[in-house]
């Protein structure tokens, strides 16, 4: 069962809640926490555990052999990313636009760009209880977070078995790195916060996973501050509402010091339960 916690904007309370249920679920059953906001994964500074293990990720990039090419330009033409630039005497590969897509290298005519493998992340696992914690994470200055996610999601896929309940934190957003998590989770939650902000972003993020035909809801961050658009907009649309969390100063006073909001505010362990007993009765992940 895969639930992807995603958003249309950072800051929302994305990492909060998936950490949140992740360690709550974790008291009765097998989780799997996987941070792929791999640009900035944060859901680590919530979770102490062992060290299972640990690897450096790589990328494929075309390397130029000045020696073999002729100076056609090919490259340049079939690279959809503007990773090439053909110039009269030589060719320039820019890494961190490469999506590793291997058409300059196939099509080359003279086979003067051949792929190499680069560094690109870490992935790194860690225990704790029932719980698995994983998180890809870029290097700094690498731009693709699609392919980390890929190699990601697939650790988890080798890793365990398709019924063990797997919380994806996606990157915020609306872009191919989120579309990438989301794409085959069971159900996605949208966090959003009762703003402007808030609420525009979370047009997109409907947008977005209606367009994928996801099945998907809505938990509420910062209940209390800004307005009630964004409840008349989820009931206007049919969209189940299915948790508030509460804005405090106790919260964020929790939350900033690491620790795990459900174990001492009880609103949030409720919203926590609310989002639980939701998987449960709409049996998310056993649909035939
Ligand atoms: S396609 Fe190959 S031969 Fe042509 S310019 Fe690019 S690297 Fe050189
Ligand atoms: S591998 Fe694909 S993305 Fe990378 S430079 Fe070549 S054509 Fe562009």
């Amino acid at each position: 069962m895969k639930i992807a916690i995603a958003s249309g904007k950072g800051g929302t309370g994305k990492t909060t809640l998936a950490t949140n249920l992740a360690f709550y679920m974790a008291e009765s059953e097998s989780v799997v926490l996987a941070d792929l906001d791999v640009e900035e994964p944060n859901s680590g500074l919530f979770v102490q555990g062992r060290l299972h293990h640990r690897e450096t990720t790589y990328k494929m990039i075309p390397v130029w052999n000045k020696d073999l090419c002729t100076h056609g330009g090919n490259c340049q033409t079939v690279c959809n990313f503007n990773a090439v630039l053909a110039m009269p005497r030589s060719v320039m590969v820019f890494p961190e636009l490469c999506h590793g897509c291997f058409a300059c290298s196939e099509l080359c005519p003279t086979g003067s760009l051949p792929m190499t493998t680069k560094p690109m992340g870490e992935l790194k696992h860690l225990k704790t209880g029932a719980l698995d914690f994983i998180e890809g994470k870029l290097m700094i200055g690498e731009e693709q977070a699609v392919p980390l996610i890929k190699q990601t999601l697939a650790y988890i896929k080798r890793g365990f078995p398709e019924n063990i309940v797997k919380i994806l934190d996606a990157p915020p957003g609306t872009s191919c790195p989120v579309i990438e998590v989301t794409k085959d989770a069971d159900l996605v939650i949208l966090v959003t916060e009762p703003t402007p902000f808030g609420f525009h972003d979370l047009k997109l993020a409907v947008d977005t996973v209606r367009h994928l035909e996801k099945r998907f809801t809505v938990v509420l961050n910062r209940f209390g501050i800004g307005d009630d658009k964004v409840t008349r907009y989820c009931e206007e649309e049919g969209i189940d509402l299915i948790a508030r969390i509460p804005n405090s100063r106790k919260i964020a006073e929790i939350y900033s010091a690491g620790g795990l909001l459900y174990q001492e505010v009880t609103e949030v362990r409720d919203a926590v339960k609310s989002v639980v007993a939701y998987i449960h009765n709409h049996s998310i992940g056993q649909e035939s």
